[in-house]
């Protein structure tokens, strides 16, 4: 195929500074570059719309934002970076001392010279994002700020993108990038990147067995919205990709998708194997992107991810140091040509893909142990407006050895099919049964779900 780098290496340049958010202007700019590419008919989701548990928030703008100093020299300046400014801070003007405007401050605990990437989407507030220097020096000035946040938070609407390549069969494949990140290389941009070239390759490759479902969503609600939109057509997917972090100098990775014997798991494995066999395979669990949602329990579809310095994994993650120094369009067309040769097998195996179910994966026991049955199985609720989930974004990991209480609810959530046992739920995920009892009784009391057999 056509060497691709110089190309994705300009787009790369001309993405990389655009002021991106759930909504908002940037997101339709970003959309209108990658149709440069491919042909991506845009959708939008008006505010205050409904996606099962979530509503469609304000839509978000920025002209500018800044703090300055009492003769007018900018220590924080949204045009040089936009990371500087929490997504979604409301519009601010005025003059503010240090022990106003240090509550609103963010740093990064052990980069110094990282601004870190925070979010306030569905509470609302305003903050400013700097290094360990800029945070030294409004301290150190003490006082008398202007402090600037030109920005606008009206009803619009959400915008994702979408593009159709039908195949011999209706069966389809999705594949699914976040459009949401502003100014991160990895984190966003490279995944978008590739996904638009990949869809390119799709378009030329003649006699498709599988039918192709591209999208171009804004993480977590855009996803949901775009589930709630095409919730028949779902269930025409037989798997399907999250294409993220496909750009940074680590090694490759994969995340299996949640049922770890699926075809599509072996395929990822034959094809990086063959790459390299030093590649890390990250186990599925219940944080990550969006294969939260497509794999939920409405849809349970089995969703996969190729990446080089995979999400949560990498030092710079979530700040500005994840920028073009540390991307490169080299790297993004090498997993790129991983991504071809993962195509060539679904192309090859089309004729015989097995099914799998949730059964094979855990095995029937006869344990006394309560059963619950998750009332929101679509997609993921919205823990947040029920006080289950930090309201600011952008500083979340995943736990690394304990069971925090958002993994117990996000993993309760995900596996309570009303069918399955807790016992067995919990020897499944090695956690102790009596330690996931509470969680599954605070969520019942919440309605979130229902106990439907006491044994
Ligand atoms: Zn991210």
């Amino acid at each position: 195929m056509t060497d691709f780098v110089g190309e994705i290496d300009q787009f790369l340049r001309r993405l990389f500074p655009i002021c991106r958010s759930i909504t908002g202007n940037g997101n339709r700019k970003t959309l209108s570059i990658l149709n440069e590419i491919v042909p991506i008919v845009q959708y939008e989701v008006p505010s205050g719309s409904q996606v099962y548990d979530w509503t469609i928030p304000d839509e978000w703008n920025v002209s500018d934002a800044w703090i300055s100093t009492p003769e007018g020299r900018r220590i924080v300046d949204f045009q040089i970076n936009n990371l500087h400014l929490m997504s979604y801070s409301v519009p601010i003007q005025g003059r503010m001392d240090w022990t106003e405007i240090k509550p609103h401050l963010y740093i990064h605990s052990e980069l110094p010279k990282a601004i870190p990437y925070r979010t306030s989407y569905y509470k609302r507030d305003w903050g400013f994002c700097v290094t360990h220097d800029q945070y030294a020096e409004l301290e150190r000035s003490g006082g008398n700020f202007e402090v600037v946040i030109d920005s606008e938070l009206k009803s619009g609407s959400l915008t994702y993108g979408e593009y159709l390549l039908p195949g011999r069969s209706p069966q389809e494949i999705l594949i699914s990038c976040y459009i949401c990140h502003p100014s991160m290389a990895n984190d966003c941009v490279s995944g978008m990147l590739l996904t638009a070239f990949l869809a390119k390759h799709l378009e030329n490759m003649e006699n498709r067995n599988w039918s192709y479902r591209i999208v171009f969503v804004p993480e977590t609600i855009g996803a949901i919205a775009y589930c709630a939109a095409n919730e028949k057509v779902m269930e025409q997917i037989d798997m399907g990709l999250v294409i993220t972090t496909v750009g940074g100098p680590g090694k490759i990775g994969y995340k299996q998708s949640w049922q770890k014997n699926h075809a599509i798991n072996r395929m990822i494995e034959g094809v990086v194997g063959e790459f390299n066999k030093d590649f890390i395979t990250y186990p599925f669990d219940i944080h990550g992107s969006d294969e939260r949602q497509y794999s939920s329990l409405g849809f349970r579809i089995n969703v996969a991810t190729i990446c080089k310095d995979k999400y949560y994994e990498y030092p710079y993650y979530h700040t500005s140091l994840d920028d073009l120094n540390f991307v490169k369009a080299e790297v993004i067309h090498q997993v790129l040509l991983l991504y071809i040769q993962l195509i060539q097998k679904f192309e090859q195996s089309f004729d015989s893909m097995g099914t799998y179910s949730f059964v094979e994966v855990l095995s029937e026991t006869s344990d006394m142990s309560p059963v619950y049955r998750n009332l929101f199985p679509k997609c993921e609720v919205m823990l947040s407006k029920r006080g289950l989930y930090p309201s600011s974004g952008g500083a979340i990991l995943p736990r690394e050895d304990s069971w925090g209480e958002l993994d117990k609810i996000l993993s309760l959530l995900f596996y309570c099919d009303g069918k399955q046992s807790l016992a067995t739920i919990c020897r499944y995920l090695n956690i102790p049964l009596d330690e996931i009892l509470s969680t599954a009784a605070m969520l019942e009391e919440k309605g979130l779900m229902e106990k439907v057999a006491d044994e």
